[in-house]
């Protein structure tokens, strides 16, 4: 990866895109589209098809003839597993293009980009193609005049609704394991970065994948996004997204055929620092990453600083100085650090909650500000703030952006307490040099994942997936092929 091939493909034009279904490119009926505006300078460079609920129909249609036709959802595991696989090596070819068409759409800085959206969807891709076919049903122990037999077979049609930060990432944890089953797949990416999923569509068609196995509808969340939802032929709805749509998704599911609706949703977490942590510097220096990269539009950002009050000080000042030191800036610069924030719409939404939290009486310690305005783009100062009492917004709200909120405790008590004292309980970390305490924490803490001594891990071998209101089911791991089966008994007299 060098800076002038970023910057070569960083001037490749981008066409009107269509939506991909049955295999080709097609416009959306009526031809309505949106226009697609780069954070990194706020110029529009591309348009997106805006799906209607009749287009959607017709990729829901698509999905189903292509389950039913056999062609790919009784094809040989062996058959699936090729064609899996040679997705995954062509993602890795194209990597940093899609990469870079990934940055313009979102902002996200180019050195997590690669890794994060590419290197990572292909490696998910890899991890489905292998799993595939160690995997199958049981025989039941029952009584010796009979036979049980336990199949695991494919759903039907997965509905995939994603968001905005990572999506080759999240697209691919959902869309690997739906085909790895044998299911077909209508993914509706979100309209602020659709781009590489789009052309991930191609790709996979490229490889083998047979038509209308995977479609992809682009638009507005509230018109295609509803009318996925709503669909009386999606047999299960799969999301990643913020809790105020998840909620819309379990009513379409209400009102509409019951489908099973597996939501992966926002956090508040707390990262915990401990007085006997083994070195408070590098846990201030871990700890900006967690909550600074991608701007913070992370869902397991680490944006709950709970910190022992003996180190509370000192902890402060040094995430501060990592925070002041950070570069930001232009994210198709491979030595930026945290580039754009994805759209206007969400700085204004960061703008509001940094207003609230000095209303509330936080004490500002770093940024809390706008920067780069004369690049036309969305960039925003990693803010932190001090003193920030359990019951501010700060402390209980997602804000989705790069603001990290510090709450000093005083005993293990206090910091369990704290720690789980939000709606959700998605991600987490505990630094500490005593075992026993990091294995209580472990335990202690109501959240899907807990670091300690570190924060952001991220393998295919692991389940991801929150608690209480982060939602349900898991993404990642053998795990996530639950979502993505039915399983059915037979009974076979003997
Ligand atoms: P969002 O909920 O606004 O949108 C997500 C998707 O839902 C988009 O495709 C959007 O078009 C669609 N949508 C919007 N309204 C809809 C409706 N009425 N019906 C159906 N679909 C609709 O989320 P976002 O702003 O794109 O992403 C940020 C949120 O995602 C944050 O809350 C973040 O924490 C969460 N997130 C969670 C994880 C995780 O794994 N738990 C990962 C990444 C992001």
């Amino acid at each position: 990866m060098d800076q002038s091939s970023i910057d070569a493909l960083a001037q490749a034009p981008v066409g009107p895109q269509g939506l991909f279904i049955g295999g080709k490119w097609v416009s959306a009926m009526g031809g309505a589209s949106l226009p697609v505006t780069s954070p990194i300078d706020g110029r529009e460079f591309a348009q997106i098809a805006d799906a209607s609920a009749g287009d959607v129909d017709l990729a829901v249609k698509t999905a189903r003839a292509a389950f039913q036709s056999g062609v790919w959802s009784r094809a040989a595991p062996a058959e699936r597993k090729k064609v899996l696989f040679r997705i995954a090596e062509a993602i890795e070819r194209e990597a940093l293009a899609l990469a870079v068409l990934g940055v313009r759409d979102n902002g996200t800085e180019i050195s997590m980009a690669l890794k994060a959206e590419p290197m990572s969807a292909a490696g998910t891709f890899r991890y489905y193609a292998e799993a595939l076919d160690k995997v199958g049903g049981e025989i039941a122990p029952t009584p010796g005049n009979v036979l049980g037999l336990i199949h695991r077979e494919p759903v039907g049609v997965v509905g995939a609704i994603v968001p905005w930060n990572f999506p080759m990432m999240i697209g691919a944890w959902k869309i690997a394991p739906a085909l790895a089953m044998g299911n077909s797949v209508v993914l509706k990416p979100s309209e602020v970065a659709s781009l590489s999923l789009l052309r991930l569509a191609e790709i996979c068609a490229e490889c083998g994948l047979p038509d209308g196995v995977l479609n992809v509808v682009t638009g507005a969340g509230a018109t295609s996004g509803e009318a996925l939802g709503l669909h009386m032929d999606v047999d299960v709805l799969v999301f990643t997204g913020s809790g105020g749509v998840g909620r819309r998704l379990l009513e379409y599911s209400a009102r509409s055929n019951l489908k099973r609706v597996y939501l992966e949703l926002g956090g508040k977490s707390p990262n915990i620092v401990f007085a006997d942590a083994p070195d408070l510097r590098q846990a201030a220096k871990v700890s900006a990453a967690g909550i600074f990269r991608n701007s913070g539009q992370v869902c397991v950002a680490g944006s709950r600083l709970l910190v022992e009050r003996s180190v509370h000080e000192e902890f402060a000042g040094m995430l501060a100085e990592e925070a002041r030191a950070m570069k930001i800036g232009n994210p198709l610069k491979l030595d930026t650090q945290a580039g754009a924030i994805s759209s206007e719409a969400q700085l204004a939404r960061v703008q509001h909650f940094v207003e609230k939290a000095q209303d509330e009486g936080g004490a500002l310690l770093a940024g809390g500000e706008r920067i780069l305005t004369e690049t036309g783009g969305s960039y925003y100062a990693p803010t932190i703030f001090d003193k920030v009492a359990p019951e501010m917004t700060l402390a209980r709200e997602e804000v989705f952006g790069p603001v990290a909120a510090i709450t000093p405790f005083d005993t293990e008590e206090d910091a369990v307490r704290m720690a789980n004292g939000t709606d959700f309980g998605l991600a987490s970390a505990v630094w500490t040099g005593n075992l026993s305490r990091a294995h209580r924490m472990v335990r202690a803490i109501d959240a899907g994942v807990v670091h300690v001594n570190t924060y952001g891990g991220a393998d295919n071998t692991v389940p991801l997936g929150g608690h209480r209101q982060s939602g349900n089911g898991h993404d990642k791991s053998l795990h996530a092929l639950d979502k993505y089966v039915n399983l059915k008994t037979a009974w076979i007299a003997l």
